[in-house]
């Protein structure tokens, strides 16, 4: 796990537009945090600017004591689960979590142990063999957090997971990831424009809005001061 530091962090897109304004705030160890705000406001922004899939305008950013500018996408282990899952189509469900394992040179055997590990905590070892078209939404979802999880990251990232999920199962994979995040003790980061998500899971939460932080602070200082 690893502290993440935001530093005067600011994003212009190429066509002029500033997602992303002087952004500071700083992630613990270990801590679980929900950056919360409307559409379009910069969430996933920031956390694709976190996770080096987009380059930073001005400012920095930090994991660790380590600049994002200058990790090798070899040692930046950071896993991120997107909305849409991204599973791949042709492969099994073994075979989409093992793949990052596998780019990475981990042997057969660990390969496969690891995988084995979180396909038992996320309740899906029934399902290795299938693929992804044979799998109900809430499985996939599942197959989307198992694939990030096997890589043990210091830094879990995760764009609107449950948003493709009904009421009921949302509800459930909440809790799900509340307990995942004290098993794994990793730094989570966790977008949503669901204010409740926000409220129930985050130790602490961001606010953004139109690419501006407005508040960051604890569940209860937020409700009680909001
Ligand atoms: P959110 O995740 O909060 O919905 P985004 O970070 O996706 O917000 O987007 C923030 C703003 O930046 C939006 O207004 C969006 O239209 C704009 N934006 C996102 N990607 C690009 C891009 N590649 N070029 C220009 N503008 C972009
Ligand atoms: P992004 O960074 O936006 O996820 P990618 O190029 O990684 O873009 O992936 C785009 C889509 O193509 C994703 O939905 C992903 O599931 C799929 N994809 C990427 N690589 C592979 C692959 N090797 N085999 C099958 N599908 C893939």
């Amino acid at each position: 796990m690893a502290r993440v530091c935001f530093e005067q962090v600011t994003k212009q897109y190429e066509n002029g537009f500033v997602a992303v304004k002087n952004l500071n705030f700083e992630v613990a160890e270990g801590e679980f945090l929900v950056l919360v705000g409307p559409s379009g406001c910069g969430k996933t922004t920031s956390l694709r600017m976190l996770a080096g899939l987009e380059s930073v305008s001005s400012g920095n950013i930090y994991i660790g004591d380590r600049n994002v500018n200058n990790i090798s996408s070899k040692d930046r282990n950071i896993a991120m689960v997107f909305q849409s899952y991204a599973l791949y189509p042709h492969m099994s469900v073994f075979d989409n979590m093992a793949f990052s394992l596998e780019l990475q040179g981990y042997s057969r055997a660990e390969t496969k142990e690891r995988v084995q590990a979180a396909a038992q905590q996320l309740g899906i070892e029934q399902l290795l063999d299938r693929k992804p078209k044979q799998l109900s939404g809430g499985q996939r979802q599942r197959v989307a957090v198992g694939r990030a999880i096997v890589r043990k990251p210091t830094v879990f990232l995760m764009d609107e997971p449950l948003s493709n999920l009904d009421a009921k199962l949302r509800t459930q994979a909440r809790v799900e990831l509340s307990k995942l995040h004290k098993d794994l003790a990793t730094t989570f980061i966790y977008v949503t424009h669901d204010q409740v998500e926000a409220m129930t899971m985050g130790t602490r939460i961001a606010v953004l809005n139109q690419g501006i932080l407005q508040q960051i602070d604890t569940p209860q200082n937020l409700y009680e001061n909001p």
